[in-house]
Parts: C-alpha cells; sequence; structure tokens
C-alpha cells in the first residue's frame, strides 16, 4: 500500500503548495489599484458604448437633414415659379379676381410649407449641436478615465514586480511538487479544481464527502480507509481523503 499512500500524500502537498500559489496570484488581483483598474476598464467600455450610441443618432440626423434640404430645395422652386406665373396673370385681364386669389393661397401654402420645413430643420441641427456637446463631455470623461487607469496600472506592474520574487518561489513549490506526482493523478486534479473550490475534501465523522454531504458507499470508504487508492465522490467528484490526512 505505500506506494498509492504516498500518492495521496504528495496529492495533498501538491494541493496545498498549487493553493499557496493561487493565493499569492488572488491576492495581486484583488489590491485597491486592481480593483480600481477594472472599475476603470468597465467605465472606459461604458462611456465609448455611450459616444458610439450618440454618433449613430447623429450620423441618422445628418442624413435627415440631407432629407430636409432636398425637399426645401424642391419646394422653393415651386414657390419661385409661382411667383413668376402671378407677376404675369395679376395684371392680365382675362384672369379672373378668383383665379389671382387662388393663386395667391397656392403661394401662401408653399411659403408655409416652407417654413415648417425651416423649423424643422432647425430643430435637427439643433439636436445635433447638442449630441455633438454631449460626445465632447464624454470623450473628456473617457480620456479622464483613461488617465486613471494608467496610474493604476503603474501601481499594478509596481505591486507585481515587488511580489515577483514571492510569485515565483510559489510557482516552483507547486511545480516540484507537481513533479512527484503520476499524470493521471495531476489530470484529475486539474479536472476536480475546475469544478470545485475546494478540490480536496475530507471525509466527515458521519462517512459523508466533506463537499456536498452525500453519504458514501460502505465500498468507497473501505476504499479510502485502505488507503491504497484516490477516491472521488460519487456525487460532486471531490477527491476525498481520510480524516488523518485533512
Ligand atoms: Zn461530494
Amino acid at each position: 500500500m505505500g506506494l498509492l499512500m504516498s500518492n495521496l500524500d504528495a496529492l495533498v502537498a501538491y494541493h496545498n503548495a498549487y493553493q499557496a500559489y493561487c493565493d499569492v496570484k488572488s491576492e495581486l488581483d484583488s489590491t485597491e489599484a486592481s480593483v480600481k483598474k477594472k472599475r476603470l476598464e468597465a467605465a472606459i467600455t461604458a462611456t465609448k458604448g455611450q459616444i458610439n450610441t450618440i454618433q449613430l443618432r447623429i450620423d441618422a440626423s445628418m442624413a435627415r437633414i440631407g432629407e430636409l434640404r432636398g425637399s426645401m430645395a424642391e419646394i422653393e422652386y415651386k414657390y419661385d415659379l409661382e411667383v413668376s406665373e402671378f407677376e404675369l396673370i395679376k395684371n392680365d385681364s382675362q384672369v379672373t379676381a378668383d383665379e389671382v386669389t387662388e393663386a395667391r393661397k397656392s403661394m401662401e401654402k408653399l411659403l408655409s410649407s416652407i417654413r415648417n420645413l425651416y423649423r424643422t430643420l432647425i430643430g435637427v441641427i439643433e439636436d445635433v449641436e447638442k449630441a455633438k456637446n454631449e460626445i465632447a463631455a464624454l470623450t473628456k470623461k473617457g480620456r479622464n478615465l483613461t488617465k486613471e487607469r494608467s496610474d493604476c496600472v503603474a501601481i499594478c506592474e509596481k505591486e507585481r514586480e515587488e511580489a515577483k520574487a514571492r510569485l515565483a518561489a510559489a510557482k516552483a513549490a507547486a511545480e516540484n511538487l507537481q513533479k512527484e506526482l503520476p499524470e493521471t493523478l495531476v489530470r484529475k486534479y486539474v479536472g476536480v479544481v475546475k469544478r470545485h473550490t475546494p478540490p480536496i475534501v475530507s471525509l466527515t465523522l458521519n462517512n459523508q464527502c466533506g463537499g456536498c454531504n452525500m453519504s458514501l458507499p460502505t465500498t468507497l470508504i473501505s476504499r479510502l480507509n485502505l488507503g491504497n487508492d484516490i477516491v472521488t465522490c460519487e456525487n460532486c467528484g471531490r477527491i476525498i481523503i481520510p480524516q488523518q490526512l485533512g
């Protein structure tokens, strides 16, 4: 039983060293500067999104302005034609007063359309100006956030530099202990570690899995107590170790 029992010991030793390495890494990821950097990055992304949305609004407004200008040119042309025609008919003795009134009404209608289009056009242009100001403000905000972010990056890099030796030592310790383990066991551990925290649990006093509290079958418990096997919980998949090892 000696060899496989020592595999279990080696696995626990590796696990502890690997967790210590992970702790150093997560310590670096959770410093004030690191957390602030993540928050700033989210804010920068959000600001870019806001700018894009406003830019789309401006693009749509610019297209609308083009359409309005087109319509206005058309109506202005019609109006000019009617004005010339009116100048011709107003002194013509063969044209009735009703016809003159009719022509004047038609001209006034066109003039009113031009005024309405003009008002709409001014409204759209004002919207574009407003949107451009919003973009300018957001761009300024984005620049400030980016500046703050680069300050944080500098601090994070300094922190990483300071922790470099400690991180490397923790990594080397875990790697050395990993070399002591059979390949299959490393693969099994890696598989469990992806799914569960903690990946290795002790058997409880009631013969349950220390991770999910599932009662373990007696065959599994005897295998565990013999100590010549790596036992995993049938329910959650965690690696289970006898109590004296935990
Ligand atoms: Zn379990």
